[in-house]
């Protein structure tokens, strides 16, 4: 299939991990091009907490390793955290890729904070 040349977009990218714009100038603001997830690198808000720790985001639920549905919360959280949480092999695997998605019912059990919580 061909692409009329006027549809051809220059979507702004955004993060695989916590669905923001990669360039914080455009995050929420109204834009009248597509966003779109171009690859698996993280925006410098998720690397920087992958750096200090492991990052977990909260999902809603449907959501898979391949299509996200963030809910715009994310906390980084110690190994330690990870291997008291989960079971052995999910807490390596979580460790090898230092992030996991979680989905809400999840995300109270572990009891994480949410944005706004006191
Ligand atoms: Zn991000």
């Amino acid at each position: 299939m061909k692409v009329k040349e006027k549809h051809v977009i220059t979507p702004i990218p955004q993060c695989y991990y916590c669905g923001q714009d990669k360039d914080r100038r455009s995050r929420g603001k109204k834009i009248n091009v597509a966003r779109a997830i171009l690859d698996h690198s993280p925006c410098k808000d998720c690397a920087e907490m992958m750096e200090t720790g492991v990052l977990l985001i909260e999902v809603s639920k449907g959501s898979t390793a391949e299509v996200p549905i963030w809910k715009n919360q994310q906390v980084a959280v110690t190994a330690e955290f990870v291997e008291d949480a989960f079971d052995t092999k999910v807490a390596k695997k979580i460790l090898d890729v230092k992030f996991a998605f979680i989905d809400g019912d999840g995300w109270d059990l572990l009891g994480l904070p949410r944005e706004g919580d006191e």
